[in-house]
């Protein structure tokens, strides 16, 4: 029975990347496993693949009747259709622990670092496999990618390591230039419908039985939106009519002033505010320092919502 890996809904640079390099793990420890993806793959994505000279994984969005391998989340929201707890055999995550069961024992290895790609090179460390120049380089990438070339406060010392041996590996001598290579391509906006760049890198959750959204865009500087910021609002008012959340939120993040304008469409406001302790400016609000959805925004609003 072939392990199909995948990433998460709305898959990133991680979660495409590490579908590839944990597919080609297994294969190499004698498992036929099949990387693929949850969907379309955004720009950065396209353009890491394009450098390392890799195809892009298939697209699989139904888990009935497959096996799975779940890479980079763990959460059911962000998982195929259709996941049952008999399908998952595998979860190699950096997150924190989801809703995801099973029903059978499971590979499992969680670890607070920045990204799912370092500890897919522990495990290949671990398991004595070598890692294939190309898919060193798609690592490599997750790495820069999850971890903002190291600024997020989600990157750890394991995290630089890993990218340490990477680019030896992957004969990538300036990593600074494969970052603002992704960050050009991940940050660029023109022609980009409103809806899509909301749900370029963007995740629902479920807090406390409220639906809450949130969408990330990457940016050189916040400036890059400023033609489209109603646009932007307008199509988060337009999802969280769709979706019947309680809150959709869009991080616009400026990865050189190192902090986050938070826009905020809720059904309560004053949470939001509370959570971060900031006072909305009309429908958004900066928050210097914030970078990361997963370690600055998505806890603190679990504990604003009572999860
Ligand atoms: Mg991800
Ligand atoms: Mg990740
Ligand atoms: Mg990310």
């Amino acid at each position: 029975m072939s392990i199909y890996v995948t990433g998460h809904k709305n898959p990133d640079t991680d979660s495409v990347t590490a579908a590839i390099a944990y597919a080609a793990l297994l294969k190499a420890q004698g498992e036929d496993a099949i990387p693929s993806r949850q969907g379309e793959m955004n720009p950065e994505t396209v353009t890491v693949l394009e450098r390392f000279g890799v195809s892009a994984p298939e697209i699989m969005t139904d888990a009935t009747g497959k096996t799975i391998a779940l890479v980079d989340h763990n959460d059911l929201l962000q998982a195929p259709d259709n996941l049952d707890a008999n399908n998952v055999v595998a979860i190699v995550d950096h997150h924190k622990m989801g809703d995801v069961t099973t029903n059978n024992p499971l590979f499992c290895c969680l670890k607070p670092v920045g990204c799912t790609g370092t500890i897919l090179k522990q495990l290949y460390d671990i398991e004595g496999v070598a890692v294939d120049t190309k898919v060193a380089g798609l690592m490599l990438s997750a790495i820069l990618s999850d971890t903002v070339n190291f600024k997020s406060p989600t990157c750890t010392d394991e995290d630089k390591k890993a990218v340490a041996e990477l680019k030896e590996i992957a004969g990538v001598s300036d990593t600074d230039e494969l970052f603002m290579a992704m960050l050009k391509a991940k940050s660029s906006v023109d022609g980009v419908p409103a809806r899509d760049l909301l749900n370029r890198d963007y995740k629902d959750f479920d807090m406390n039985g409220k639906k809450v959204g949130c969408g990330q865009l990457e940016l050189a500087t916040v400036d890059q939106v400023a033609a489209i910021r109603d646009d932007l609002l307008n199509a988060m008012k337009e999802q969280k009519g769709e979706g019947g959340h309680h809150t959709i939120l869009l991080m616009l993040t400026d990865v050189v002033k190192e902090g986050t304008e938070l826009v905020v469409v809720s059904d309560d406001p004053s949470i939001i505010e509370g959570a971060f302790d900031a006072k909305l400016d009309g429908t958004s609000m900066w928050i210097p320092g914030m970078m990361s959805r997963k370690k600055q925004v998505v806890p603190t609003l679990q504990k604003a919502f009572g999860c």
